[in-house]
């Protein structure tokens, strides 16, 4: 074997995707993220930062960085955001440097942004993006399981409800549309999407070689 072979990437080798979660509030981002995170635990989440306060039991690092609005424009002028958006009155991004660590090690990034960040990134990182969009089965089902998710006050609740139409308008720029009626069939559906995705062609840079090997053996039996 050359020594080029030997350090070229294996056919299975790949780039690290960024997995794109987006819905009205309420539709269950949350909950089917941390379902596919505990079937795969490769998958690593992308802790956003926000200016928003904490909710009883959140912590700081694990479902957000929390910050000022002051620190958190300080990142930005920094250059340390993929992207950052103002929803519901305040700020939240996604830190660039975790994620691209993650893609240079071939590991999926996982986030739960809203369509501003996911058309951002979009933008920036194309082909390395699969995005994904749940709907609710009904706007009465959304507002029961916010109310059901008990962190959130009335008004908070209600504002929330009002911003849904806009998310929901952004539906169609996504690659997959899910409607999360049953969580168990949600989860499937994008355990086939992720496991599918990974699969393509343009995210393998050692297929080219692997295949090159496979010609050099035709050649060698001629
Ligand atoms: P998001 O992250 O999109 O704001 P969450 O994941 O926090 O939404 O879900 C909101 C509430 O709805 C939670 O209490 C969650 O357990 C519940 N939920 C999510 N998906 C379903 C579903 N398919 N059926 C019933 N309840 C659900
Ligand atoms: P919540 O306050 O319920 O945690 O999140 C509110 C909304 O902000 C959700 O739609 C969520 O997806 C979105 N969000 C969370 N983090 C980010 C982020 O880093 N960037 C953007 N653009 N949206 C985010």
């Amino acid at each position: 074997m050359t020594a080029s072979a030997s350090t070229a990437p294996a056919p299975e080798a790949r780039r690290g995707l960024l997995i794109i979660l987006s819905s009205p509030s309420g539709a269950g981002k949350s909950t089917l993220a941390r379902r596919l995170m505990a079937w795969d635990p490769s998958i690593r989440f992308s802790v956003s930062a926000t200016t928003r306060p904490p909710r009883p039991g959140e912590q700081d690092g694990r479902e957000y960085h929390f910050r000022t609005r002051e620190q958190f424009e300080a990142m930005v002028a920094a250059g340390e955001m993929l992207e950052h958006a103002e929803v519901f009155g305040n700020l939240y991004g996604s830190p660039r440097a975790p994620v691209e660590e993650a893609m240079a090690r071939g590991q999926d990034t996982l986030f739960d942004i809203d369509w501003q960040g996911g058309q951002q990134i979009r933008q920036a990182m194309r082909d390395d993006v699969v995005s994904i969009f749940l709907l609710p089965p009904s706007i009465a089902e959304l507002e029961r399981r916010l109310r059901s998710r008990g962190q959130d006050s009335d008004a908070v609740i209600r504002g929330r409800m009002a911003k849904s139409e806009a998310e929901i308008s952004h539906w169609a720029e996504y690659d997959y549309v899910l409607v999360n009626r049953d969580l168990d069939a949600c989860e499937a559906d994008l355990r086939t999407i992720l496991t599918a995705e990974r699969l393509r062609r343009i995210r393998r840079p050692g297929l080219a070689d692997f295949v090159r090997q496979l010609n050099a053996e035709f050649e060698g039996r001629r």
